[in-house]
């Protein structure tokens, strides 16, 4: 398989102009996969500039015109989709299955992108309600400009593609920067922008590392806004940056967020959730509900089944269909999830399943399934964000307990709750901070419903016709009326 390793500006792929390169590894076997050019601040210029001179065009085109190119962009994802399933599991190591689902959700948000910018086009000049009758007043949406947009790894084309498509859809041009883990993906959204025939400088995608291009993007005065998902800690530099030239900033950071099982719940069902909220991805998840807290009543029952559970996750090659866990993507991430699992050992936690690299056959970054019991509250296992396929395991005994010890984080992102009782979901819903609470399911997401968290975990909401809000500007007019 040939990959796309080059910069694609202005809608041409050129070589980085220090010549600097990015060895891709595949978490799996540890062999490297390809060298991916690394863009720097030249590079960056360059790109800015075919940006800009894209942006009034773009931006002048009707909501509807700029649908027809995000339609054609999900039908060549569409066309692409295996070799974009394949390139996902293979650079980021992935299961198959979960590559798939995040190639049909990429389609899937550039149509309901196009769908809202020819919407946005009955809202613009749309009349304000005002007090007295000698003034009218419209609201027009105006494109922010060049949007810089910066993603981590753990969802490359999915995460790119929730900022991408509404940032066209708003009449945004673009300078995307993947991750320097997983760059392979994202760059074919160059062959699939010039497919589509999106004008040139519309859509730049750079790969690069944080410091010689990230940095750098951050405090261009030429871009005019940021999206950024990533960790909190490179989240407060990105903000901080921003800052010096007022640029707008939305985050989406970390988590480490709580999943609550009753009593009354169906243990059954309350263990796939826990399971799959955990362990899809590896554990790679903003979202993962790192946390469990369960009921005192179904406390040992429920850790006997979670166990049983746990046992029947196979991990190895995620192109192995039987295969359901992965390894972790990189090895920087591997050895942190080593690390956070020999520090539970030792901070007075119980170790339920798991705790070793996994698969001792195989080479890669393979980590098992580990859950610990009775963690304590003031643990680093409790406390902080491990983003692999780490459990920590507490009982409460009221409600109000529960929601104490869930909302004790420095992190709000999401919340699961597992209760039959009605009146304690409305309690819980309002109690949690959180951005978004899942009830009695899977973490279910549609591309109709925000995502974003509260507290340490974010500014702002992607997705739904927040995600498009995100790169509008509002211009009013007020006409007196003589
Ligand atoms: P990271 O913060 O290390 O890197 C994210 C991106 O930022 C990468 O492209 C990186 O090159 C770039 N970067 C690094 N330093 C930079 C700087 N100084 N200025 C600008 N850009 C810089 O995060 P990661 O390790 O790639 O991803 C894991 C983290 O992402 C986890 O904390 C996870 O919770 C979070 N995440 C959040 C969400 C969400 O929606 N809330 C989704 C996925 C991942």
């Amino acid at each position: 398989m040939q990959y796309k390793t080059e910069l694609f500006i202005g809608g041409e792929w050129v070589a980085p102009r220090q010549r600097g390169h990015i060895e891709v590894t595949n978490p799996a076997t540890e062999m490297p996969i390809a060298r991916v050019a690394a863009a720097t601040a030249e590079d960056l210029d360059l790109a800015v500039k075919a940006a800009r001179s894209a942006l009034p065009d773009w931006k002048a085109f009707t909501g509807a015109q700029r649908a027809v190119y995000l339609r054609r962009m999900a039908r060549a994802v569409e066309a692409r989709k295996d070799r974009l399933v394949h390139l996902q599991t293979l650079n980021n190591g992935k299961t198959l299955a979960e590559s798939e689902y995040d190639i049909d959700e990429v389609s899937n948000c550039l149509d309901y992108y196009a769908d809202l910018a020819e919407k946005l086009d009955h809202k613009q000049g749309s009349p304000v309600e005002l007090p007295v009758s000698e003034y009218v007043s419209q609201t027009h949406f105006e494109a922010v400009g060049v949007v810089g947009l910066i993603v981590p790894w753990n969802y490359p084309l999915l995460t790119s593609t929730w900022k991408l498509a509404p940032a066209l859809a708003a009449g945004c041009t673009a300078i995307l920067k993947p991750s320097e883990i997983t760059p392979l993906i994202e760059l074919e959204y160059g062959d699939i922008a010039r497919e589509a025939e999106l004008p040139e400088g519309v859509l730049n995608i750079l790969p690069g590392t944080g410091a010689d291009l990230g940095g750098p993007m951050t405090h261009h005065p030429d871009i005019d806004k940021l999206s950024f998902t990533g960790s909190t800690a490179t989240g407060i530099k990105v903000m901080q940056a921003a800052a010096q030239s007022i640029k707008g900033v939305s985050l989406e950071l970390g988590g480490k967020s709580p999943i609550l099982v009753f009593d009354d719940a169906d243990i059954t069902d309350a263990v796939d959730w826990i399971c799959s909220g955990i362990f899809l991805n590896t554990g790679q998840m903003c979202s993962a509900t790192s946390r469990l807290l369960v009921q005192e009543g179904i406390y040992p029952q429920l850790l006997e089944r979670l166990k049983e559970a746990v046992g029947q996750i196979k991990v190895g090659d995620p192109f192995a269909p039987d295969v359901t866990m992965g390894p972790l993507t990189c090895r920087p991430q591997y050895e942190k999830v080593l690390a956070a699992i020999e520090n539970g050992r030792h901070c007075g936690a119980r170790l339920l399943t798991g705790g070793s690299a996994g698969n001792a056959e195989m080479k890669g970054f393979f980590v098992e399934p580990t859950v610990f019991t009775d963690v304590p509250l003031d643990s680093d296992l409790w406390q902080e964000e491990i983003f692999g396929p780490v459990l920590a395991v507490r009982s409460f005994s009221t409600e109000a307990e529960a929601v104490e010890l869930a909302n004790d984080s420095p992190y709000g992102l999401v919340a699961t709750i597992v209760t039959n009782d009605e009146t304690r979901i409305e309690r819980l819903t309002s109690a949690l901070e959180a951005g978004h609470i899942f009830i009695n399911g899977p973490q279910a997401l549609f591309v109709q419903t925000s995502w974003g968290g509260v507290k340490k975990s974010g500014i702002g909401r992607e997705l739904g016709p927040w995600g498009l809000e995100d790169f509008l500007e509002i211009k009013h007019t007020t006409r007196f009326l003589k």
